[in-house]
């Protein structure tokens, strides 16, 4: 089971992992699971469809980059993922298609909340607030759960992602979270981390509550991309 697809760019990176790294044949994943409509963590989910390995996700995620005003994101979110690349890449990286199908036709719907299919060990979880349709996991004996960008890890502590589309959302989905206090987080951008109450309880704590958005923040991220263009 993989937990979100990754970018497009990222679907031969699983494969190659899978079978030179892991020594087994990719059919072995059987499952890849999409948290939520972000280039990030959606984009790679077609492909990995197209090569015979079924997707589960929500179905109300497809309308995250639906009409108009979805396009628009949706071509912004693909400008921030090149921005990420162009921040972060080596000597040598070429520059790769990170357009994808807005529209993911599911294998498997994760709606409400419940065990998620194939793997019934884990548990699907309703965590909006990132976007209005993030999904968490969570693996109950172990204690782990992924919250995929619900929480932003570093090697010192934890905080809130960009964007932060409904607060209140988020901050109920922080609670749930409290709440199941699992062993470790499993964070999409950084690895497994100790679950750490008085962490989550602090960002809880000093969350300015008004939504951070791309309307809101766009100007400065493209001002700081064309600074850094032109230095
Ligand atoms: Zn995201």
């Amino acid at each position: 089971m993989l937990f979100d697809s990754g970018t497009r760019a990222d679907v031969s990176v699983v494969f190659d992992y899978i079978e030179n790294i892991l020594k087994r044949p990719r059919v072995d994943l059987k499952l890849v699971l999409v948290s939520h409509a972000h280039p990030d963590h959606s984009g790679g989910a077609s492909y990995f469809q197209k090569a015979g390995i079924p997707v589960a996700g929500s179905e109300k995620m497809n309308e995250w980059y639906k009409g108009l005003s979805g396009f628009a994101t949706y071509l912004v979110d693909i400008f921030l993922s090149y921005l990420v690349w162009f921040r972060k890449r080596e000597k040598g990286d070429k520059l790769r298609n990170l357009f994808f199908p807005r529209k993911i036709k599911f294998d498997f719907l994760l709606e409400g909340e419940g065990s998620v299919p194939l793997f019934p060990d884990w548990r699907y979880l309703k965590t909006p607030g990132h976007t209005l349709t993030d999904l968490s996991f969570y693996h109950e004996k172990s204690g782990k759960l992924y919250v995929a960008d619900n929480l932003i890890g570093a090697r010192k502590k934890c905080f809130a992602p960009y964007p932060i589309f409904s607060p209140d959302d988020y901050r109920k989905s922080l609670e749930s979270y409290l709440k199941i206090s699992p062993k470790s987080l499993l964070l999409a951008h950084y690895s497994e981390r100790e679950f750490v109450a008085s962490e989550v309880e602090a960002i809880l704590e000093n969350f300015p509550g008004k939504q951070r958005r791309h309307l809101n923040t766009l100007p400065s991220i493209l001002f700081g991309f064309l600074k850094r263009l032109f230095r």
